[in-house]
């Protein structure tokens, strides 16, 4: 006996659940990709593009994932052995420093740990240390994937400039383009780089990066930038073939058209507000659960909690149980303990996306009858506190 049947929700974060629109938007013979209506959306999505990361500056689209365009934004503005400052502070900032250090780059990591935010004070000192201003620039993630810690991007540009610094500013936004508050010229980022399968609800399969002028010019002088990965043509293309350097992802254009329109019929502001409140509500059940258990959300400063995914501590193995459980009985996916020791006592919940009150609910209603049918220790009245956020 299985409650399981119906509609699954992969609440894992990323790939992130797909509008039906967006699934529809595939759902076609291949276009002619050598004129057309395909030209006409991809023309389209350039300042959609611009507009949802809040920039006036460029953007190359890759094919390829996250990793992808973490390889890209690094080899289009450094050289070989350039110095390059990592805060990080989970599997993530990490993953993105050892990628620099596969490109030959000079990689200074300033390691938080996988619990606290990453810190500007620590940023400055750096900064001020490097006299001769060798470290060329500062690569961080807005939201770590692994921990749910989200760092202040702005912040981090003030240390910066008041360290009299030159450093370009790096921001993976990858778990959190289109879920938390982002603004990539108001907030001082030369560079910008997410994935399509997150915040932006379409399959995993293209990249972006978004870059200033600063980071252009910069471009002129990097001996990284291998002829594939520059953006340059891509980001100003004179003929369509330029903008992907070969055939056009035919397919994932027309799903992001769908999922961008998506995004903007809601309006950005109610997308990062939705996220904001839906964060909350587990937030607030994690909390319940923890008050008669080992249950306890790995960052305690809500103030830099993700809005997109929550990192999930529970004890023992009973993490995977209840993953397994909640699989198996109840469709729903949870995230694993990625990059978290023993791996089989975290767990994450990916609600990041088109996702709502309703489905936050279901997830949360399946993890409370999986601590009860699994005889885990845990506090009661989750689902009502949740259900008192939302009404809120
Ligand atoms: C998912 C993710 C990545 C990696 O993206 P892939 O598409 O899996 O290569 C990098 N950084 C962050 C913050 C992510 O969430």
């Amino acid at each position: 006996m299985s409650l399981s049947n119906g509609r699954p929700y992969l609440a894992i974060p990323g790939p992130s659940v797909m509008p039906d629109a967006v699934i529809r938007a595939m759902m076609r013979p291949a276009p002619n990709i050598y004129e057309g209506e395909l030209h006409d959306v991809t023309a389209s999505l350039i300042p959609d593009l611009k507009r949802v990361a809040g920039t006036q500056g460029h953007v190359a689209i890759y094919i390829g994932n996250g990793h992808a365009v973490w390889e890209a934004a690094l080899s289009n503005v450094l050289s070989r052995g350039d110095r390059v400052l990592v805060p990080a502070n989970g599997r993530f900032g990490l993953g993105w420093a050892d990628m620099a250090r596969g490109l030959h780059l000079d990689v200074t990591l300033l390691d938080h740990g996988q619990e606290i935010t990453v810190d500007p004070a620590r940023i400055q000192e750096a900064l001020i240390a490097d006299k001769d201003h060798s470290i060329k620039a500062v690569a961080l993630v807005q939201v770590d994937t692994s921990t749910g810690i989200r760092n202040d991007i702005h912040a981090v540009r003030r240390a910066i400039d008041a360290a009299g610094h030159p450093a370009l500013l790096m921001v993976d936004c990858i778990a959190s383009l289109g879920c938390d508050e982002y603004r990539m010229d108001d907030w001082g980022a030369d560079v910008t780089i997410a994935a399509s399968q997150k915040g932006l609800m379409t399959p995993p399969g293209l990249g972006f990066v978004w870059f200033n002028d600063r980071a252009a010019h910069a471009r002129k002088t990097a001996d990284l930038a291998s002829r594939y990965w520059d953006w340059t043509p891509r980001a100003n293309p004179v003929q369509y073939y330029e903008y992907f350097d070969g055939t056009a992802p035919t397919h994932h254009l027309y799903a992001l058209r769908a999922a961008l329109d998506i995004l903007f019929a809601e309006g950005l502001d109610n997308v990062w507000t939705r996220h904001s409140v839906l964060a909350r509500m587990v937030w607030t059940a994690v909390e319940a659960w923890g008050n008669g258990g080992q249950m306890r959300l790995n960052m305690t400063d809500p103030a830099y909690r993700s809005h997109s995914v929550t990192s999930i501590y529970l004890g023992g193995n009973d993490a995977d149980r209840l993953r397994h459980w909640c699989e198996q009985q109840t469709g729903v996916t949870l995230g694993i303990g990625l990059g978290r020791e023993p791996t089989s006592a975290w767990f994450r919940i990916g609600h990041m996306g088109h996702v709502n009150a309703h489905m936050v609910m279901g997830v949360l209603g399946a993890i409370d009858a999986g601590l009860t049918s699994l005889k885990i220790p845990h506090g009661t009245g989750a689902l009502t506190a949740a259900a008192q956020v939302m009404a809120r």
